[in-house]
């Protein structure tokens, strides 16, 4: 049987001790790949012989000083990279071929990091389920009728199936956190800016971040130190330090001296399943065993969270989707005239949930709606935010749940779009106040994996970092995951 390094610790140190070579390894998540992938749908492009030949330079130069040499990796198929498609999991980009690299692609090729390919999403990442992906189907490795979560669902799954160590997936409302919940990983949505969004198809601008899913909290963190920081590329990433996040996980601390919340609104938001709350009051109690102290705090605006989300990013998202107009990017329809050209490449080409928001969109930001829809949810975002800075001015972190239920039936919710957006209810207002969480598995619950987000102040991943740390040694999903995935 082939020995499978399931972290990066773990290859990383058997590619210096000379174990195995970058070639070898590489080699190994290649056949998983070919074996398993046929089944899951999750890599929608590959790029063996390039990943092969970078390993092999990397084997004769015998140099693996670089923090990620040798680990292979995935990008969710809205992240460029030069010389392979960029399609967002649409027909509109199915045969559009990214120009130039992504700067999360780059930093992560200078750290030595091996690109595997690119993995399913749904279109322009909008979604909960991977199901408005127009190329493929991606299914749950825990449970092939159940949807892997979305939209960074090629990532998620991927991991969890162990068909590479690491993926660069993105998180509007949720796409990194309740993909990871569903199946079974680590993923973790940075702080709005903290990684540069640069070289990334946007959904929704103000909203938009980029971050790593991984098999464990240790490995989210080594790929965070290499993909966080200032970019020249992107205004808003700010020069704040970019912690050793890795290095600041002491193994076996407890949580003694932290203060944790828990969001009153959450645990008693209509519509959570009974076992996954019960599972949810379970954790809140083991970081009380950990040491934490547990403070209960009231989050009000929660209520106002959906719609205030859903009516700014497809807002956003209209006028991001404008540039999808036959001309300048990807397909175009047959036909005679300029506005026919226009109508028919949108009608051809996009999705209906992407089409959803481009009517949604343009409908609240024109004149008459503008003040009463899109400036109203603007301002109710600004008191949410401030909402969490007060909070976080009484606890170091909050535990909350990611998804009210656990992954759920292919097709279940395709024909309800308003089912589907309730899916984010715990996640998205993390993206509306532009702070950090981290989604962890702890355990499973109705044979599937279940776990929570610890949510952090902005720019503070280094403390729901080492929280998360502490929280999945005491849980062990880990190897839960090992004995059925592997
Ligand atoms: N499901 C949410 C939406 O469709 C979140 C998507 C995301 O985070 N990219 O808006």
């Amino acid at each position: 049987m082939t020995l499978i390094p399931k972290t990066i610790a773990e290859a990383k140190k058997m590619l210096e001790a000379k174990q195995i070579s970058a070639l070898e390894l590489t080699n190994i998540f290649i056949s998983r790949i070919e074996k398993f992938d046929s089944d899951l749908g999750t890599y929608t492009q590959t790029c063996f012989d390039e990943a092969r030949i970078a390993a092999k330079k990397l084997d004769e130069s015998g140099d693996f000083s670089a923090p990620l040499a040798g680990i292979p990796y995935s990008l969710k198929d809205v992240v460029s990279k030069k010389g392979l498609k960029n399609t967002a999991g649409s027909k509109m980009l199915e045969h559009y071929e990214a120009p130039y690299d992504a700067t999360v692609a780059e930093v992560l090729e200078n750290a030595g990091a091996i690109l595997l390919g690119k993995v399913n999403t749904d279109e322009f990442t909008q979604g909960s389920s991977c199901e408005n992906s127009a190329l493929q189907l991606t299914r749950n490795p825990w449970n092939l009728d159940k949807v892997p979560g979305g939209s960074s669902g090629g990532s998620a799954a991927s991991i969890a199936k162990y068909l590479g160590l690491f993926s660069i997936g993105t998180d509007t409302g949720g796409s990194i956190r309740q993909p990871a919940n569903f199946c079974g990983v680590t993923g973790l949505k940075v702080s709005y800016g903290r990684v540069s969004r640069s070289g990334i198809i946007s959904y929704a601008s103000s909203f938009d971040s980029i971050g790593p899913i991984a098999p464990t909290v240790d490995c989210t963190a080594r790929v965070l130190e290499v993909i966080a920081g200032n970019d020249k590329k992107d205004a808003t990433t700010p020069e704040i330090a970019v912690d050793a996040y890795s290095s600041l996980l002491e193994t076996g601390a407890d949580l003694s001296g932290k203060k944790i919340g828990v969001i009153k609104e959450f645990v008693e938001a209509e519509g959570f399943d009974v076992e996954l709350k019960q599972s949810f009051e379970n954790t809140v109690q083991q970081l009380e065993s950990l040491g934490a102290e547990i403070v209960e705090i009231s989050l009000p605006l929660t209520r106002y969270a959906i719609p205030t989300y859903y009516l700014l990013v497809k807002a956003e998202a209209s006028t991001n989707l404008a540039r999808y107009d036959g001309i300048r990017f990807g397909e175009t329809a047959t036909v005679s005239n300029l506005k026919d050209q226009y109508t028919k490449t949108r009608s051809e080409f996009l999705g209906p949930e992407v089409k959803r928001a481009i009517m949604m969109g343009t409908y609240t930001l024109s004149a008459g709606y503008f003040d009463a829809y899109y400036v109203k949810a603007a301002k109710v975002r600004t008191l949410i935010k401030e909402e969490y800075e007060k909070a976080f001015a009484t606890v170091d972190a909050i535990v909350a749940p990611v998804t009210p239920f656990p992954a759920f039936n292919i097709g279940e919710k395709t024909s309800d779009p308003l089912a589907m957006y309730l899916a984010d209810i715990f996640t998205v207002t993390a993206n509306l106040a532009g702070i950090c969480g981290l989604s962890l598995p702890t355990e499973k619950v109705h044979d599937l994996p279940a776990g929570v987000q610890i949510l952090g102040k902005a720019f503070n991943e280094a403390e729901i970092l080492q929280i998360g740390s502490v929280l999945e040694k005491s849980y062990g999903f880990t190897e839960i995951r090992e004995k059925e995935m592997i």
